[in-house]
């Protein structure tokens, strides 16, 4: 890869600087010659972190913005590998999209601004690194680079890697902060449009888990329409499902558990009531594994999902205690079902530590963590009784 030098000014750089409010990303620059948003950048994401005006105070003090990196393609245009965000703040400023405030306070667009001042970022010099190379060449050292103020996270550096009309396609639809459907989807995906979130879900679901390996079959793909059909399927197969929506639904994994579930059939009140008593139960201390333990009918083997909280230690100990001081009074093992047994064990006194806690009456039917519910078993009873 090839790399040459240059110095730019800032107002070579934002010559009919085009700025694309819908999409909330500035496109051109250069007199045309600038290609600001290659389709392996990101969306712009200065604006929302408040990092534009820095950007422009910056200019002003004449403070240097730092190395921009661009790519020379083969028909002579450039494209900005690294930069977009900077490059969109002054170009922003420059067309008066927004308004800085000065040393009194007072809100100053570009126009506004005195002519010194004006003179001052116009002519602020940027140095500028153009790199000449194969398509791999550039994606791998954009891959490698974390020179942006935001580093890229994992769904950025893909959309880099396979960068085409379908990814293009795929952003414009889930990556699009304008798109009126976030508001649904936000109830079950986490993080935001402009960092990939329902984009990589949406990768993630329909590819079982194998985002780039599904980036990478389908790279070529006109569009991304088998993405949003999939992506449409399991929402709409959740909101059948589960009428209500509650916080810890957002971020679970739909995808598996539409893949695993699906099939099956069932009574949404019923579901409701289930998770209603499951989100009120105070022995459940994780509830994002509420869903995934009803879609699955409660089974006992899938009780870990809520982590139900344990007999503590203090516990146990006092009902050892008791339970052995008794048994040692009349004789027999301390673990109720050895001593109630024909076998050698029935007057075994067992150590503390060779013995387990048991719910007396099961969790799942009612019964608390607490020391009242509390029985100790010899270790080998309390397995085959199972993990109540
Ligand atoms: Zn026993």
């Amino acid at each position: 890869m090839e790399t040459t030098r240059k110095t730019y000014t800032v107002e070579q750089i934002a010559e009919d600087f085009v700025y694309n409010e819908l999409e909330a990303r500035g496109l051109f620059g250069l007199g045309g010659n600038l290609i600001i948003q290659p389709e392996y950048q990101r969306n712009f994401i200065y604006q929302k972190l408040n990092k534009e005006a820095a950007v422009i105070e910056s200019l002003l003090k004449g403070y240097p913005l730092g190395l921009l990196y661009f790519n020379v393609r083969d028909d002579g245009k450039l494209e900005v590998l690294d930069g977009q965000q900077r490059i969109t703040s002054f170009g922003r400023y420059i067309t008066d999209k927004f308004a800085i405030l000065d040393e009194n306070g007072m809100p100053q667009n570009f126009s506004s601004l005195s002519a010194d001042k004006k003179k001052k970022i116009l002519d602020a010099e940027i140095l500028v690194y153009e790199c000449k190379g194969t398509e791999s060449e550039i994606k791998e050292w954009f891959r490698t680079i974390n020179i942006s103020g935001v580093p890229l996270n994992e769904q950025e550096l893909l959309n880099a890697v396979y960068s085409g009309p379908f990814v293009t396609s795929g952003k414009t639809h889930f990556s699009n902060s304008n798109n009126a459907q976030i508001s649904v989807w936000k109830h079950y995906v986490s993080g935001t449009a402009d960092r990939q979130a329902y984009w990589a879900e949406a990768l993630e679901w329909v590819g079982k888990g194998d985002v780039s390996g599904y980036m990478a079959a389908h790279r070529n793909d006109a569009n991304c329409d088998r993405v949003k059909t999939y992506f449409d399927s399991v929402l709409n197969w959740v909101k059948t499902v589960f009428k209500n929506t509650e916080k810890e639904m957002s971020g679970l994994e739909w995808g598996r558990l539409y893949e695993k579930f699906h099939n099956q059939p069932y009574n949404s009140d019923k579901i409701e009531q289930q998770i209603k008593r499951l989100y009120g139960d105070p022995y459940v201390k994780d509830r994002k594994g509420i869903w995934e333990y009803v879609l699955g009918g409660e089974q006992e083997a899938d009780r870990r999902l809520l982590d139900v909280r344990l007999f503590d230690e203090a516990t146990k100990r006092k009902v050892y205690e008791k339970q052995t001081k008794a048994a040692e009074a009349a004789g027999i093992s301390n673990c109720s079902i050895c001593a109630s047994g024909h076998v050698g064990n029935a007057s075994k006194i067992y150590k503390l530590s060779d013995m387990e806690a048991d719910h007396v009456t099961a969790w799942s039917n009612g019964g608390s963590t607490s020391e009242e519910n509390c029985e100790m078993l010899c270790s080998s009873h309390n397995r085959a009784k199972g993990n109540k």
